[in-house]
């Protein structure tokens, strides 16, 4: 009476990575799950064309501008942006699926997208990748080597507005190492 029980299952298991382009996120990523593949990580899609290693179904569903129209009129997104000049969304079946058979399920989305999942699905913890410092962003972003001039920059303006959201954020983790960051985020996830 007055104190309800706390279901058993109220961890939360829709767990959210934001941060900067040019942060790590995915580099944390790929180091979680090669200890921990059962952490499921939502394929997005998208209209951006593949870096060199990218593959399709695997990093990405790479997408046309119609194909990604489409799935947005269809609902089929969970939420999806614009972030730098192509669109993104994640696939709604698919992570709805994954956390009713009760995995960890990981997102690794922009700060818009963040905050769509937030108004969605309440019980979302939403995880915020800092830089150690903006000059450090600036060295990985421009060092990546994989985007133009005019891309960098446009993904660091893109930075600035991320970094300023932070205090949206449930939790914040700094990125100096991908070891302690992973082992961080396995934790926050209740994967152990
Ligand atoms: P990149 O082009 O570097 O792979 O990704 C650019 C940005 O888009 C990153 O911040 C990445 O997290 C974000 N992103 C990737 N997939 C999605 C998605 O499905 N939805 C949203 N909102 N952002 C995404």
């Amino acid at each position: 009476r007055g104190t309800s029980p706390v279901p058993p299952d109220a961890r939360p298991r829709l767990t959210v990575l934001s941060g900067p382009s040019g942060v790590g996120k995915s580099t944390v990523v790929a180091h979680m799950r090669k200890a921990h593949p059962e952490v499921w990580l939502s394929v997005s899609a998208t209209t951006r064309t593949p870096r060199p290693g990218e593959r399709d179904g695997v990093h990405y569903f790479f997408v046309t501008d119609d194909e990604m129209d489409k799935l947005i009129a269809n609902g089929e997104l969970l939420e999806w942006a614009e972030f730098a000049g192509n669109r993104y969304g994640t696939p709604r079946a698919a992570v709805l699926e994954h956390l009713e058979s009760g995995l960890p399920v990981l997102l690794e989305i922009d700060l818009q997208g963040a905050r769509q999942v937030r108004a969605s699905m309440t019980e979302a913890q939403l995880v915020f990748l800092a830089p150690p410092s903006w000059d450090e962003l600036v060295r990985r972003l421009t060092g990546r080597g994989t985007e133009s001039p005019e891309v960098v920059e446009r993904r660091l303006e893109a930075a600035k507005t991320e970094l300023a959201a932070e205090p949206e954020f449930d939790t914040t983790l700094v990125n100096t190492s991908v070891e302690d960051v992973a082992r961080e985020l396995l934790a926050l996830m209740n994967v152990v």
